[in-house]
This record gives C-alpha cells, structure tokens and sequence, in this order.
C-alpha cells in the first residue's frame, strides 16, 4: 500500500471531523493526470469546507484544498507530461473532488493551466484562487471600459486575500484604489500595497440608501450584504462593480435605483468553472500584473499541518493577505528548490 500525507475530512454524527491522515493512493479518484503537489493555500472556501461553516464538501471522505501547484509525475493526456509544472484552481476541487491538501492529486488533465514562464509554484499559490479571482475581476472592469481616468475605485475586505492582490493589481494599473477595512490597524499594510485611501468598514455598513453620494468609478467587492448594496448606490454614472464574494453575507438588499438612474453595472464573478481561456489569461496577467515584492509583502507561508487552525482563522476574519501551504515535504520535491530552503 502507498500512502501520503493528506488533511482528510470525513463526515461523523455529530457533523464532521478534520484531521492529518496518510491517505491511501489507491482510493484517489479517476483522472488521466497525477501530480505531485507542491504547494497549496488556504482560501475562505477552504475555511468554510474545513470548518463545516457551510457545506461545501459534497463527498466523504474528503480530502480538502481548492487549489494546487505542483509538478506532473504522469499522465496519459497528451496535452501534459511528466515535469510539466501545473496549477489548478477550483474545478470541485475539495468539494466534489479529492482535494489540494495533499502531497499527490490525480485530476483530469482539461482542469491545469501551465504555469506561466518565470512564476515559481510556491507564487502560484501564494496568488491562488483568490488571486486569480481578483484578477479576473480587473479584467471585468477594463473590460466593461473603466481606466484610472474613470476615476477612484473601491476595493471592499481589502486586507483579506482577493483585497489585497486586487489593492495591489489595481494600483499597479493605475487606478486609485480606496480600501475598506474593518483592521485599521492593517492601513500601512494596505498603503505598502498602493490603496491611496483608506476608510473603515462601517461606512459601508450603515443603513442603504437607493443613491448615495458618487464616490467611485468601480470597485471590487468580496463581501457582500449590506456592504455591496452600500458599494452600488455610491457608484459613479455607468460605473460597476465585479462582484466576487460574501464574507459579510450571501443577501444584497438593494434596490434598483443604481441600475436604472445612474447605468450602473454589476459584473459577477465566478472563478471556479470559468473556462480556461479565461484562467490562462488572468493567470498571463498576474505573472507581469503583480509586484513580487507586494506579493511577498501580503505572503504568509505555513506548513499541511497547520491548514486546520487556518481554516477557522480565515473564517473569522482574522487572516492578513495570503497563506500559502507548504506540501512537498522534502527539498528535492520542489521543483523551484530556493523557494524551498
Ligand atoms: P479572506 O478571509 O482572506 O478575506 C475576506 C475579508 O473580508 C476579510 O479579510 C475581511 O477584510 C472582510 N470580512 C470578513 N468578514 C466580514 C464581515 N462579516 N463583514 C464585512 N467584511 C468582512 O477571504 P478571501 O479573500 O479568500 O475571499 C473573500 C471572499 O471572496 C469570500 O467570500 C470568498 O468565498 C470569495 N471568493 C469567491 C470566489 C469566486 O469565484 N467568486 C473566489 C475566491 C474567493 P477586512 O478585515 O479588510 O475588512
């Protein structure tokens, strides 16, 4: 039998119960491409799945983890090869799939982007999910015709993961990036990463007027509720909003009035079936689109054991910028040996 290392959840009766196991590579499901994983991260989802703070897991046993960087060890999809450096994001991943918190994956070849030329896979995954989603959410405001000469934009639970590389993306494209936290004790944080301002989190949790004050060009919002409603009615003529998250709440009680009086747009943003031309894009975009030295900044690298004391941390709000999770346990397991020592 060939075990490895795996944060596995497996369902109990009074719910469920999350532990580091060695896992069985026989029980890993079917595929056409095994990897050897190297790093991993831990997104609010992956705090949600752990915690059992919402259901996202839909198999058990379930080995957790929506998102992986690593180096293929075989396949037989003839787009991928052995030592083809790959990164997954979402796909079911530690939902309905075997999950990125362990030191092999089996997956199906169509769900891996190559990892861009000059990202190592330990940034990969500092980026993760929430990266990229951040990203694509760049993407959908230029997309929609916003520049930096549109004006100011709002980037809403700013200190979080999403926050933080959409603060620092956005900057670096040349807008005026406005970070809403509730840790004002995170502003120099967030001015290290650009945001030109910052405002606390209770201007945007006050009672929701239909029209507020023309504040911002756009934003990115990854909270949701009363937060995103307040975010709408302050958004400038035929502005938007790319809306990628519920940190604060799954409800939005808004009215119309942003939408029909001032054009306003709100562009959802979906990061885990969105196909791959898409991935490959806002992944080529992060690889030139997001200082190094910000990414390093708002990077905090922990070990597969620790992944569960993470994932309540996440939950409450406590986490700053990324996590990223050290899988590989030995050196010669990285294929980027520096990031390693
Ligand atoms: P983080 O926990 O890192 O960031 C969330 C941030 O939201 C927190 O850091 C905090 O920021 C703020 N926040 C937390 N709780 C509340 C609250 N009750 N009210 C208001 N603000 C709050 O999570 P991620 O960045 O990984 O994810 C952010 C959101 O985006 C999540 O809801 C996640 O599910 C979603 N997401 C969606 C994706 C998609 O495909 N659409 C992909 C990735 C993430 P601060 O302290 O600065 O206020």
């Amino acid at each position: 039998m060939s075990t490895f290392k795996a944060i596995v959840i497996e369902k109990n009766d009074g719910g469920q119960n999350v532990r580091l196991a060695d896992f069985d590579e026989a029980n890993l499901m079917d595929g056409d491409v095994t990897i050897r994983v190297e790093w991993s991260t831990v997104n609010y989802k992956d705090g949600l799945a752990i915690t059992g703070k919402a259901p996202v897991v839909r198999r058990w046993p379930m080995i957790a983890g929506v998102d992986l960087a690593g180096t293929v060890e075989s396949s037989s999809n003839p787009e991928w090869k052995p030592g083809d450096k790959v990164i997954l994001n979402g796909w079911g991943l530690g939902e309905t799939y075997l999950g990125a918190y362990a030191e092999k994956a089996r997956v199906k070849g169509d769900w891996l982007v190559r990892l861009p030329q000059g990202m190592s896979t330990r940034d990969a995954m500092a980026i993760g999910t929430a990266g990229y989603t951040a990203m694509l959410a760049a993407i959908a405001l230029e997309r929609h015709g916003l520049q930096p000469t549109s004006g100011p934009l709002v980037v809403t639970g700013a200190a979080g993961g999403v926050g933080s590389v959409a603060v620092a993306v956005l900057t670096k494209l040349g807008f005026a990036v406005t970070a809403s936290t509730g840790r004002p004790q995170e502003a120099d944080y967030l001015k290290r990463l650009g945001a030109a301002e910052i405002i606390e989190r209770k201007e945007l949790t006050g009672q929701v007027r239909p029209l507020g004050k023309e504040r911002w060009a756009g934003g990115v919002d990854t909270v949701g509720s009363i937060t995103l409603a307040n975010v709408l009615s302050m958004i400038r003529y035929r502005g938007a909003v790319a809306a990628c998250g519920l940190a604060g709440g799954m409800d939005l009680p808004t009215t119309v009035a942003p939408f029909i009086l001032r054009g306003v747009s709100l562009l959802g943003i979906d990061s885990v079936s969105r196909p791959r031309a898409d991935r490959e894009e806002a992944w080529r975009r992060l690889q030139s689109g997001l200082d190094r030295a910000k990414l390093a900044e708002m990077t905090t690298e922990i070990g597969l054991a620790d992944v569960i004391e993470a994932a309540r941390q996440i939950v409450e709000g406590q986490v700053r910028g990324r996590l990223v999770v050290r899988i590989a346990r030995r050196r010669s397991d990285f294929s980027d040996k520096a990031a390693a020592i």
